[in-house]
């Protein structure tokens, strides 16, 4: 297939749909990881079309969402630093801190900045000499390569004001940490198909080696998901757990290696704190001790204060898979898109925020 419109064809989609029903004979639980797909899944409708034996589940896979408290409210604190700008992605500067969000701290004085690329951060570092721009780093495999390449640009240009508060997290270790908590029992997983362009496809293989897991990687478009639950719901049926890959116009088995390589120069592997899963080791990105200059938590001592949790959000459920977002008592009444409590409403792709947009009407 070579268009987009081939990969949204309601005949195949039915094929799809017919062999997953015909082979299905017990249910199964499978995690979708990433928020792309959550949001495919609600847009299309696709819960509503497999058979009832498929329980689909989000995962951890919205940076955004998974960005601690403790780390946002660092976050909101650099942006309290007279005369330093802190630029970032729209998302997260609606969401809420332990007392405020980056909107909040924007209305009240602070100089925060939306910006689309870390490449918008750096010409607002050039613009603007006299002054420290911070970038806030949040996203998985996907986007750590990109700010590694503007720090790298940084370095090469000599831009002496420009840091980075590095809040990148990996994947893989995120999954295992689900599956070592064994809170939800799963019989297969969704690869997050961005993602997995980077790392390649191979970097799932411990899941059906070690924990017996069946893996699918897939797009976002629906016949890319039919596709990997189909693969999911077949080996979970002949017991024979590997990984599949429905994303091959994108996904390699080795994937990405000059993104890999920028990366592995730049950052450092690190722990973690994730919303949800707590401080998971080996799990995120830290700059390298050469690149001290551009790391903004040795830049700047601020004091965050006390981390306080949203009462009553259950956004940590929901990034374990515990929950389905409609669980939660505050969805759709005292938290909706207008009026987010946690991120999971807040972020483009967060589980809540999909549920809400395109299916609240389901249990
Ligand atoms: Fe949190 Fe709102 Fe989702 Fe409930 S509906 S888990 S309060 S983001």
């Amino acid at each position: 297939m070579k268009y987009i419109d081939e990969f949204r064809d309601p005949a195949l989609a039915r094929k799809l749909l017919t062999h997953i029903e015909s082979r299905s004979t017990r249910p199964v639980r499978l995690m979708e990881f990433c928020g792309g797909h959550t949001h495919a899944i609600m847009r299309y409708g696709l819960r509503t079309l497999l058979p009832p034996t498929v329980d689909l589940r989000s995962g951890p896979g919205c940076p955004v969402c998974v960005t601690s408290n403790a780390d946002l409210d660092r976050a909101i604190a650099l942006a309290g630093v007279p005369g330093l700008i802190l630029a970032t992605f729209g998302d997260m500067v609606r969401v809420p801190g332990s007392v405020q969000s980056l909107q909040h701290a924007k209305a009240a004085g602070a100089d925060v900045r939306m910006v689309y690329s870390t490449l918008d951060a750096l010409k607002i570092a050039r613009d603007n000499p006299a002054r420290p721009v911070v970038f806030l780093g949040v996203g998985f495999e996907t986007t750590a390569p990109t700010v590694a390449a503007a720090i790298l640009q940084a370095a090469a240009q000599g831009l002496g004001n420009f840091s980075v508060l590095s809040l990148h997290k990996l994947t893989p270790p995120a999954t295992r940490a689900i599956l070592d908590a064994g809170e939800i029992a799963l019989d297969g997983i969704i690869g997050p198909g961005h993602v997995t362009t980077v790392i390649g496809a191979d970097a799932w293989q411990f899941l059906p080696a070690e924990y017996g897991m069946p893996v699918a990687v897939a797009g976002f478009e629906p016949l890319d998901i039919l596709r990997a639950v189909a693969d999911l719901v077949n080996m979970a049926e002949d017991r024979h757990p590997a990984v599949s890959n429905s994303y091959a116009r994108s996904v390699t088995r080795q994937g990405n290696p000059a993104a890999i390589e920028v990366m592995d120069r730049v950052f450092e592997v690190g722990t973690a704190d994730w919303r949800g899963l707590g401080v998971v080791p080996a799990s995120g990105l830290g700059l390298r001790p050469e690149f001290v200059q551009f790391d903004a938590i040795h830049l700047f001592d601020v004091d965050p204060g006390p981390t306080r949790e949203h009462k009553g959000c259950r956004c940590g459920d929901v990034l374990r898979g515990t929950i389905t977002p409609p669980e939660c008592p505050l969805f759709g009444r005292a938290c909706t898109p207008a009026r987010p409590i946690g991120p999971c409403m807040v972020s483009a792709e967060g589980a809540c925020a999909a549920y809400y947009q395109f299916g609240r009407d389901l249990p």
